[in-house]
């Protein structure tokens, strides 16, 4: 009858507020020096690790049995590149904050 029982996307809010709460954290993060995604999750989970819950796993269409709080990062990070307060060396593979031109 149903679809299953369980939503797959409804993950507790603690974990999903990682996106939100990340980045002013990021940003100021950035500002002095460059950082890889795997250094910035790093730092995320040092910073929020009550949100940081291991426990949760991504269970997002095509996800990778990785955390969801570190998928919620990368959509955290995601939002800033979209919004021009970050931008993505793609050949370096970092993080910095966007330059004003
Ligand atoms: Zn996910």
């Amino acid at each position: 009858m149903g679809v299953g029982n369980k939503r797959v996307k409804d993950y507790p809010d603690h974990v999903r507020k990682v996106r939100s709460i990340l980045k002013p954290f990021i940003e100021k993060l950035l500002e002095d020096n460059p950082l890889t995604s795997q250094q910035i999750i790093e730092e995320v989970k040092k910073k929020f690790s009550k949100n940081c819950d291991d426990s949760v796993i991504c269970t997002c269409s095509g996800g990778k049995h990785q955390s969801e709080w570190i998928h919620q990062t990368r959509w955290g990070l995601y939002d800033l590149k979209s919004s021009s307060k970050i931008q993505y060396e793609k050949q370096k593979k970092l993080y910095a904050k966007q330059t004003e031109n």
